[in-house]
């Protein structure tokens, strides 16, 4: 059994983040993270991995060597939390009491809500692969590489997911590199099959990208959702959604598309530890905060941060910079028994890639209000951004995030616009 001041529940970008910011103001091991995973990724390099610039292994540490060392490290999977008496049972059988919790435990893909997918991605020559795994995201480039012309099929997925944008990302790279061979090109139908009736949550970057595709002879097909694949056949499964429902209607009509290269954007779903654990859940099955605080909304010693929220916020490692700001402070108003002050506005990013090149800078808040750093119109395609994502990004999250010093570019944002709220 372990006891503690502060339990961080995932130790991923959210979780490593937090606690960086508490182990440095706590005597050691105060604070407890509890991660299974011996290895943390940079996930957001992954749509680069597809692209062909760098490999699975550039995203990656091991976690040893990214959690900070004032905290403990236990092993594990929280398997049962019991709010009431602040304490998280462990898959192995460990009890972890708490004064005060943080859950960071991300999103999960759901390969088994489209029958077939897994499969198709587990064979090595199917042309089936996802930038949203590190198993598959070599595969993509290699899926890209080695195609020599017919359907090339994208995919959005009708479910909550992390960076909403990447799935036209990687066919906006995808295109580049096939561009460079009009060969191939001319010889290659390309499609982005998306849930959604738009192409990007916030209108200002979705009048762009829709000309993006239209540039790129990308067709860009609406509210039609991946649900098999036939890798056999080489087949992918669609059905329409209309506006009105949420899940496939009974009546709709499956829609057939042949593919020679199909990259899925998986499902996905909350993990396990949330769906099973209800009463710190919403009905969706994500952590129950409030949107502006992040402190639970039952529990006043239970703050979340990052994919597993129930904040209708866009999923992101950006987001994360803002919240943990957030986060740190009004837990620790929360400990002088004061009430959470500080307030999240909801901001995400988004680097959308559109070439080898050229990147969209979208920076948004709640609502799908742009709120740009740069003084420049960040809808427009730049090169500046497409370096920033690729090389400063990166840098700053190994250096600066997750050592807990990073709140976002909101102290840039106001030497650029000193006269904006
Ligand atoms: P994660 O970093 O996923 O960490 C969750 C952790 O919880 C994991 O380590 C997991 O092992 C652990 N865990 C799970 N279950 C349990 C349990 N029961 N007990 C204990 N631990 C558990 N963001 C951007 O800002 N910009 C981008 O351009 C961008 N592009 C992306 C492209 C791709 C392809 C992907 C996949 C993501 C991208 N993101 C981007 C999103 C970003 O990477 C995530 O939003 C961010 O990493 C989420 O952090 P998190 O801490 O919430 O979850």
């Amino acid at each position: 059994k372990y006891s503690c001041k502060l339990l961080v529940v995932g130790g991923g970008s959210g979780g490593c983040t937090m606690a960086a910011k508490f182990a440095r103001r706590f005597p050691r091991d105060a604070v407890i993270v509890l991660e299974p995973s011996k290895d943390h990724y940079y996930q957001p390099l992954w749509t680069l991995v597809g692209g062909g610039e760098f490999k699975v292994k550039d995203t990656h540490r091991l976690e040893a060597d990214v959690l900070p060392k004032k905290a403990k490290w236990v092993q594990d999977y929280a398997e049962v939390v019991v709010p009431g008496d602040n304490l998280v049972k462990t898959r192995e059988g460990h009890e972890i009491q708490y004064e005060y919790i943080i859950i960071a435990v991300g999103i999960d893909n759901d390969y088994a809500k489209v029958p077939g997918l897994y499969e198709a991605l587990e064979d090595k020559n199917s042309g089936v692969s996802t930038i949203y795994s590190p198993a598959y995201a070599e595969k993509t480039f290699n899926d890209i590489k080695s195609f020599k012309g017919g359907e090339m099929l994208f995919t959005y997925p009708n479910s909550p997911m992390k960076c909403p944008g990447a799935p036209q990302k990687i066919a906006y790279l995808a295109e580049s590199y096939l561009s460079a061979n009009p060969d191939v090109r001319s010889k290659t139908h390309i499609s982005y099959n998306t849930c959604l009736p738009v192409i990007f949550g916030v209108k200002k970057y979705a009048t762009e990208l829709v000309k993006v595709a239209e540039r790129k002879n990308i067709e860009v097909r609406y509210r039609t959702v991946l649900k098999a694949v036939r890798h056999d056949k080489k087949e992918a499964v669609f059905y329409h959604k209309p506006d009105c429902e949420t899940e496939e209607p009974s009546n709709s009509q499956d829609i057939v598309y042949p593919y020679d290269v199909l990259h899925v954007a998986p499902p996905m779903l909350p993990p396990r530890f949330l769906r099973e654990n209800a009463c710190i859940a919403d009905t969706a099955g994500y952590l129950a905060v409030d949107k502006y605080t992040m402190q639970h909304v039952k529990y006043t010693n239970m703050y979340g941060i990052g994919d597993c929220c129930n904040t209708p916020n866009s999923k992101t490692a950006a987001a994360i910079a803002k919240q943990c700001y957030v986060v740190e402070q009004n837990l620790l108003h929360t400990m002088e028994n004061d009430s959470p002050k500080e307030k999240y506005n909801g901001y995400g990013a988004c680097p959308l890639l559109t070439s080898y090149n050229t990147c969209i800078m979208a920076e948004f808040v709640y609502d799908g209000v742009p709120r740009e750093t740069f003084p420049f119109d960040q809808s427009k395609e730049s090169k500046l951004a497409y370096y920033m994502k690729r090389d400063l990004f990166p840098f700053m999250y190994w250096n600066v995030m997750l050592k807990g010093y990073y709140h976002g570019p909101e102290f840039a944002r106001k030497i650029f616009h000193p006269f904006q709220d």
